[in-house]
């Protein structure tokens, strides 16, 4: 939307904070700066998948009311919140000092999955994120030429060999930076798969952007129905 339009919109319809219906900032993020503040910042990584990314970025824990927007988006479609949601977690990339990647690149979904859910909400993300920074979203630099089994039943170990062969690049990324984008991140194992692909195909760096971890306390109750997102 172009700003005379969006301006006239906030005129109209103004900015309404998405979860406790207080007025919300203008622009892009429909929360006010008390819903923001609050939301669940993640513990700090570590090295945390530090072996497969040059950077991450992963600011909240998958906690309310979080959870709740990824969920609200992911099996609902509620777009606005991956609006909202993409465009904070760019903000937060830019406060770091690293120089920023050549091109934005979502997690796919494979085809069949596509198709079901009408949408993919990590490139819904990546979208706005990319948005946000002015970067270019490369949505078809990865593939899933396999279905694979849903990850929300299965061990940490499962998990890994469920998604090892997921992904493939269509075409070389030699010396690209790139940016990976997903919506939460469990174990890591699916990221990481996804990364491998990218570096296949060439890229130099790659760093990860995700909203959200799941505390590691829910982590360790992975296959008894304890982590229910993906
Ligand atoms: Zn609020």
């Amino acid at each position: 939307m172009t700003w005379p339009l969006r301006a006239l919109g906030s005129l109209l319809a103004p900015p309404q904070c998405v979860l406790c219906d207080e007025p919300g900032m203008p622009g892009p993020v429909d929360l006010c700066h008390a819903c923001l503040a609050d939301l669940p910042r993640a513990a700090p990584e570590g090295s945390f998948l530090a072996d497969a990314f040059e950077l991450v970025c992963c600011p909240w824990s998958f906690d309310f009311p979080v959870d709740a927007l990824v969920r609200t988006l992911k099996f609902r479609g509620e777009r606005a919140h991956a609006r909202i949601l993409g465009t904070l977690l760019a903000r937060e990339r830019w406060r770091d000092a690293a120089p920023l990647p050549h091109r934005v690149v979502p997690v796919p979904l494979h085809p069949a999955r596509l198709r079901q859910r009408g949408f993919n909400q990590a490139a819904q993300l990546a979208r706005f994120a990319a948005r946000e920074l002015a970067l270019p979203l490369d949505q078809r630099a990865l593939y899933r030429p396999h279905a694979t089994r849903e990850q929300t039943a299965l061990g940490s170990v499962e998990r890994a060999a469920n998604v090892r062969h997921a992904f493939a690049a269509i075409r070389p990324l030699q010396g690209a930076r790139v940016a990976l984008v997903d919506d939460v991140v469990t174990t890591g194992s699916t990221v990481r798969a996804a990364a491998a692909a990218l570096r296949a195909a060439g890229a130099c760096a790659i760093e990860l952007w995700v909203v959200a971890r799941v505390p590691l306390r829910r982590v360790s109750s992975l296959g008894t129905g304890g982590v229910r997102h993906e």
